[in-house]
């Protein structure tokens, strides 16, 4: 019999979607604001509580992208952000004209690590005599950071922190939502994340004055006049109407979403507990809660008799199970090659071992047995 082919995350609509989106085109809100913007907001403000205020944008990106351009920073200046992560997280960083200081990751989270971020803070402001303008510490794959030491050091040296939750949607630190610990938080829901909303993305804000900034610059930065008047370079980032519709029927879900993902975690730890050279990467202690939005292995072929990630992703991918090798660190991005690094090899090191494993709703507990056999099977050949 033929299997169906496993993705690494699919969207799952949970058939409450087009309920909001009829409602907008019946009452002709087709436009990028509109009630279900409104209901949405108010949904994610609820979730994320801390007193946040939440704006929903064009993409995670423009999250990022708009939380520096209302930090002021600007052309040359420097920000710092974790190495380990998706290029999105630095790109916006350049959008600025800014420039990049990547900072590597420790071994618990695989998030920045807090001892080299004041270290990378120190140096900067002894090379350049000016503070970095903003740190960007990332929830990779889900897992909180040490947000507390980032946060306690961050204060310390009075620079904001923008915490790149994209990834992260769902988890908390102690308790408390990721995304609600800095002076910003930002969310995504591309296609492939927690919830999605086909493409979009939100920035959690400090205040109900930063949320006006942000509204102000993400829809052309028109000031309040019956005519277009302008006195700062706006942009057109805010979420349409039919977007925040499908929004809305993912959040009607998002606990499903949630239990599965951490279900699938439970799965791939008891199955390939005692599998020699083979690491699923769980919360450190009870401090953590990760979303586990996509489930992540690390393979030591001295302990696997040789077998690296590369031979497992081979192995899946002919059986028809899509898995994907851990995301490359920026520092060794040929695109950021010019940038300062602070690097301890643990990125490196992670992304010589790791693969990502299909996670989500789409993933069947029969699925998941056949992705650990098959680890299992090639191992064990
Ligand atoms: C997906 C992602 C983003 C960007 O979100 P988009 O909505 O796709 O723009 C930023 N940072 C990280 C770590 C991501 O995984």
């Amino acid at each position: 019999m033929e299997n169906k082919r496993v993705w690494l995350c699919l969207a799952h609509m949970s058939g409450n979607e087009m309920k909001f989106i009829k409602e907008a085109f019946d009452t002709n809100w087709v436009v990028p604001l509109g009630p279900n913007v409104n209901a949405f907001e108010a949904e994610l403000e609820q979730m994320v509580g801390n007193g946040r205020h939440v704006v929903a944008l064009s993409s995670g990106t423009a999250a990022i992208h708009l939380s520096l351009v209302n930090l002021g920073v600007t052309s040359g200046d420097e920000v710092i952000c974790q190495s380990m992560t998706f290029s999105a997280s630095a790109n916006p960083i350049v959008y600025q004209g800014a420039i990049p200081v990547f900072v590597d990751s420790e071994r618990d989270t695989w998030n920045m690590d807090p001892n080299l971020l004041e270290e990378s803070i120190r140096d900067r402001i002894a090379k350049t005599g000016r503070k970095p303008k903003a740190i960007i510490p990332v929830y990779l794959y889900g897992m909180p950071a040490y947000i507390d030491d980032i946060m306690e050091i961050a204060r310390r040296y009075e620079i904001p922190v923008v915490e790149d939750s994209a990834e992260g949607f769902g988890s908390r630190y102690r308790g408390q939502i990721v995304g609600s610990f800095g002076d910003y938080g930002i969310m995504s829901f591309n296609g492939n994340k927690m919830i999605t909303t086909s493409g979009g993305g939100a920035l959690i804000c400090p205040n109900e004055e930063a949320k006006k900034r942000i509204m102000f610059y993400a829809t052309q930065a028109r000031e309040p006049l019956p005519y277009y008047l302008h006195k700062e370079i706006g942009y057109n980032y805010r979420m349409s109407n039919i977007c925040a519709g499908i929004g809305r029927g993912q959040m009607t879900i998002v606990d499903e979403h949630l239990r599965w993902h951490r279900h699938l975690c439970d799965v791939y730890v008891r199955e390939l507990a005692g599998i020699d050279g083979i690491i699923v990467h769980v919360n450190p202690d009870d401090r953590f809660d990760s979303n586990y939005w996509l489930n992540t292995i690390l393979v030591n072929p001295k302990q696997t008799g040789g077998v690296d990630y590369e031979q497992l992703r081979l192995a899946l991918d002919a059986a028809g199970i899509e898995s994907r090798p851990l995301w490359k660190p920026m520092h060794t991005q040929p695109v950021f090659s010019g940038a300062p690094a602070y690097v301890n090899g643990v990125s490196e090191e992670l992304f010589a071992q790791g693969l990502c494993l299909p996670s989500g709703p789409y993933v069947t507990d029969e699925d998941a047995l056949r992705i650990t056999s098959i680890i299992k099977s090639t191992i064990q050949k």
